[in-house]
């Protein structure tokens, strides 16, 4: 039975996030020293399952959508607030992590044509054009085939 679980309440796709998909594919000991954590630290199941990487553990967006009882930010009537703004989009955080200017637009996907669809869209979005294997936001190159995917990442695009 799998456990991972890809949606999130502030509309990223977590089956493209690194940390997700090095637990999964069990690379853990590559990206550690990037993250300064121990391999056994990186450990994640998504942001809505009980397995959570630590600075994940403690988003202010997830803990507010849970108190609120939002299954996601664009549904929630102070949308969008500042604690949402702020935990996202200071400059900061969007210079290091440019994977979260598509955000908003993943919101609007979400609300125009549901989940379950948005989900399967954003799988294929993130398997390489050429051979399908998947990769994650800050995969510079194809696993498998070698393709440079920087410019097929949706983030990249708008
Ligand atoms: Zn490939």
């Amino acid at each position: 039975m799998s456990t991972f679980n890809s949606d999130s309440y502030c509309g990223l796709y977590c089956g493209a996030c690194d940390i997700l998909m090095a637990y999964k594919h069990g690379y853990e000991e590559k990206i550690a020293p990037y993250l300064n954590v121990e391999p056994s630290q990186i450990k994640c199941h998504g942001c809505k399952s009980d397995t959570i990487f630590g600075d994940c553990n403690n988003c202010k967006i997830r803990s507010c959508a849970i108190i609120k009882n939002v299954e996601h930010c664009i549904h929630c009537d102070d949308f969008p607030c500042n604690n949402f703004h702020a935990t996202l989009f200071s400059k900061e955080h969007s210079d290091k992590f440019p994977h979260v200017k598509i955000i908003p637009n993943n919101l609007e996907d979400i609300k125009n044509i549901g989940v379950e669809q948005w989900l399967k869209e954003q799988e294929n979005k993130w398997k390489c054009p050429e051979c399908q294997t998947d990769f994650s936001w800050y995969t510079p190159k194809c696993a498998k085939c070698g393709k440079d995917l920087d410019k097929t990442k949706d983030y990249n695009n708008l």
